[in-house]
């Protein structure tokens, strides 16, 4: 390969399935693009694998034939703005893609706006996790929209995944008795040992919602929910009154028809017994909240207080199937892909 040649993920040309498979993407080469006025070329060094960006493919938001989208970490190679040198780091969204350039003129939403890193700050990965979108998620939707209190059972569906298991701890930290849900029995053993919740189910097991009511005697009070269906289902009814629910995610929803109305149920069959349900959309926490989420969460992850596990594969090569794998339950932690060098493991 030459150096001049950018390498992206699109995809393929073909109808987008329920569930991606190897021949949904195809990769690509092309021109590394030349920055102009106002921009700078970076080339990528972590790519955040997130389940929404199988919803942007399922309902046509990328246009075919585009590197798909996903939010980086990347280094600066060429730049042209202001404030911003060769070898400084950024978040932006390069994409599954080895190069890209930032400047490019693309309106984006606030938590997606590119900006530059601070290496002591915490490790570059942790830009598109604990310390970036994911933990302000975790920290929205549990302690601005649930606000747990000593003595509630707070549950937390997909806990051992990037939002889950920030979401959990924080839950931990304000007193609450947390209850995790998560496949695989390594993934349960991780989330009471290692993440110190007071204990976790399998929704794989056969007696699932039985082992739920026996892991919440005292009901459940909260509920951070990540996951959908026969999930919730087995949380329904152990709500008590007054309880509340926020509905960040709903994975098991995301294979859906691009016209369903994820989510309606749930917050029905919720609201009518009597739960406060409230939808969570980062987004709208930014502007408010972004700095005094860094001020607490910068500290908790340095002082160990919050744990983070990340799953992170290699090689650019390696993207779709490591994102097939993560909306499956195959990842263990917050899944990336490191597709170029990180200097500052070297440091
Ligand atoms: P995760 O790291 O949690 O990965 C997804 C996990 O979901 C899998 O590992 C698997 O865990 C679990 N899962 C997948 N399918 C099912 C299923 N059918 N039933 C039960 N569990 C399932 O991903 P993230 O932390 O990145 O995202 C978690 C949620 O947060 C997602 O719903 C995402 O869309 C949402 N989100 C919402 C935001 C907002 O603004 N509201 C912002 C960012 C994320 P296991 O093996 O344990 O089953």
């Amino acid at each position: 390969m030459s150096l001049s040649v950018n390498r992206y993920w699109t995809l393929a040309d073909k109808p987008v399935p329920a569930w991606p498979a190897a021949e949904t993407f195809e990769l690509r080469e092309g021109p590394i693009p030349a920055p102009g006025p106002g921009q700078a070329l970076t080339r990528t060094i972590y790519v955040s694998l997130d389940p929404y960006q199988w919803g942007y493919k399922r309902r046509g938001v990328e246009p075919k034939g585009a590197p798909c989208h996903a939010r980086t970490v990347s280094q600066v190679v060429e730049s042209h703005i202001d404030g911003l040198e060769a070898g400084d780091f950024v978040f932006n969204t390069n994409g599954w893609a080895a190069y890209g350039l930032m400047g490019d003129g693309i309106a984006r939403p606030a938590y997606m706006v590119p900006r530059k890193l601070d290496p002591a700050r915490g490790k570059l990965s942790h830009a598109v996790g604990v310390l970036g979108m994911l933990g302000l998620t975790a920290y929205a939707g549990m302690i601005l929209q649930c606000d747990p209190q000593p003595g509630d059972t707070v549950v937390v569906s997909a806990a051992s995944g990037g939002v889950g298991q920030i979401a959990g701890q924080l839950a931990r930290l304000k007193g609450a008795r947390v209850v995790g849900i998560a496949g695989k029995s390594e993934k349960c053993r991780f989330v009471t040992e290692d993440l110190g919740f007071d204990a976790c189910v399998s929704h794989l097991s056969p007696t699932f919602a039985d082992d739920l009511k026996a892991a919440c005697p005292a009901g459940v009070d909260v509920y951070f929910e990540n996951v959908g269906g026969a999930v919730f289902e087995a949380v329904l009814p152990l709500f008590n009154p007054g309880a509340r629910m926020t509905i960040c995610g709903l994975i098991a929803h995301y294979g859906d028809a691009a016209d369903a109305n994820a989510g309606a149920a749930e917050k029905a069959a919720a609201e009518a017994r009597g739960v406060r349900v409230q939808n969570l959309f980062v987004g709208d926490y930014v502007e408010s909240h972004h700095d005094a989420f860094l001020a607490d969460m910068a500290p908790w992850v340095a002082e160990g207080k919050v744990r983070y596990l990340e799953d992170i594969r290699e090689g650019l090569e390696t993207v779709p199937a490591a994102f097939a794998e993560m909306l499956k339950g195959g990842n263990f932690g917050k899944m990336l892909v490191r597709v170029g060098d990180d200097p500052t493991l070297r440091a």
